[in-house]
């Protein structure tokens, strides 16, 4: 309103007064459509661009209430359809005659537009949802759709095919990265699958032998009439091999209990020396059977926290398996050293010693460097497997130094502060 009232002051000071003029050009310049204009001086109407529609109708009110503001005047007038119309009324001052300017705008195409925008937004909102309920269903589809994938390998994937890997598309996005753990986590339960498969094939191994040893003494004896000695050496042969299953049983049970991290160690205080001179003392039987001479270095009192059964355990093993493969005349000793926060336990031969390329084997279970020998002297293939994961439990290490044909020395090194318990 404002505008159009500049407008035509300027125009009616450019054709000097002449308001019929002003008006038109000011309404052609400002192309005012359907907006009704009309000049009024004195209540007079002067000009109107749409004389042949129904008039402008400006009540008194509207001039009064524009001489009073200090602009527009806005009010709703009928007369224009059944809307009515929107009128501004606006004084003018020009040269000494005070104008009024008045615009009306007639409702009814508002109304319409109204009507048509609300056609439009009744067939748009439901159309735009559907697009996008539909694009984002279709796009979650498309970006689940790796995972769905993913779901049924991994379903297909069991104790029997272990050994296949899910696909990775592109290592480097999220879905890649969980396939990727996902894969390690099958190789880890794959290795140890693997390792159970082949713990349980060659303990079944085994246990066949000293088995079918037994039913073959046993068959052999009962086949006919024998006399007393042959009988007592059937029976002789049938209890050693009894003891060697009863001992491999043994260790294999200690094994499982090593592999079921769930059951900890019974972790006590005790004196470590006094252990280790008890197991010297209860090895010195089979030392002197064997003519083999053994030594116990003396030494201090030293507390130890940890599983003193699983111990003692460790180092009978060691000083069996020295006197084992040690031949008579020869020489054991055993030594017990404090460190600053740390024990050693050595036990040292002067036996037959562990080939080189056997030293990396030789704490594998069921693997024996010499098999005849280990067999004939009752040994379950376990013992070290056993002292190594005593050690380990104990958070410390066993090492081996060895020559062949000039003895082994096995060194566990145990740390004095708290165990794996
Ligand atoms: P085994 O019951 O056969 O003795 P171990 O696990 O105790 O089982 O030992 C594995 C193998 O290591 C033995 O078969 C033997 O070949 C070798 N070995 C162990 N200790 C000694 C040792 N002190 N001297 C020589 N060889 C040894």
């Amino acid at each position: 309103t404002e505008t159009t009232a500049n407008l035509l002051r300027s125009e009616m000071e450019e054709s000097g007064g002449d308001v019929t003029a002003a008006a038109a050009e000011t309404q052609k310049v400002l192309s005012l459509g359907d907006v009704h204009m009309a000049v009024f001086l004195g209540g007079r109407l002067l000009t109107a661009n749409y004389p042949n529609e129904p008039t402008l109708n400006v009540p008194e009110a509207a001039f009064r209430a524009a001489e009073a503001a200090n602009g527009p005047a806005l009010s709703t007038v009928d007369g224009y359809g059944e809307e009515g119309a929107r009128l501004a009324v606006l004084r003018v001052s020009a040269g000494e005659a005070d104008y009024f300017l008045a615009l009306a705008q007639p409702l009814h195409n508002t109304v319409e537009e109204l009507e048509v925008l609300g056609r439009i937004f009744y067939l748009a909102i439901p159309g735009a949802l559907l697009v996008a309920g539909v694009g984002g269903l279709l796009l979650a589809r498309k970006s689940l759709a790796p995972v769905a994938a993913m779901t049924e390998q991994a379903e297909s994937i069991s104790a029997r095919n272990l050994h296949e890997r899910l696909e990775v598309t592109n290592s480097r996005d999220e879905l890649g990265r969980l396939a990727t753990v996902l894969n390690n986590l099958l190789s880890r339960l794959d290795r140890s699958f693997e390792s159970l498969r082949q713990f349980t094939a060659d303990a079944s191994h085994e246990l066949r032998t000293p088995l079918s040893i037994i039913r073959g003494e046993a068959e052999v004896a009962l086949s006919q009439k024998r006399d007393e000695a042959e009988y007592r050496e059937s029976l002789a042969i049938v209890q050693d091999e009894a003891r060697r299953l009863s001992r491999m049983v043994d260790d294999m049970l200690a094994l499982a209990r090593a592999d079921d991290r769930q059951q900890g160690l019974k972790v006590e205080e005790f004196y470590l020396n006094d252990l280790v001179e008890d197991c010297a003392k209860s090895s010195q039987v089979l030392a002197l059977a064997k003519a083999i001479s053994l030594t116990l270095d003396p030494a201090t009192d030293i507390t130890f926290r940890g599983d003193e059964s699983l111990i003692r355990r460790m180092i009978v093993n060691l000083l069996d398996n020295a006197i084992k493969y040690t031949p008579a005349g020869g020489h054991v000793s055993v030594k017990l050293t404090s460190r600053d926060s740390s024990v050693e336990i050595a036990v040292a031969d002067t036996g037959i010693g562990i080939p080189a390329d056997a030293t990396a084997r030789i704490f594998e279970r069921f693997y024996r460097a010499d098999r005849a020998r280990s067999r004939s002297d009752g040994g379950s293939g376990l013992g070290l497997s056993i002292a190594k994961w005593v050690a380990e439990a104990h958070n410390g290490s066993i090492h081996l130094d060895s020559r062949p044909g000039a003895g082994s020395t096995f060194t566990v090194r145990l740390p004095l502060n708290k165990p794996n318990a």
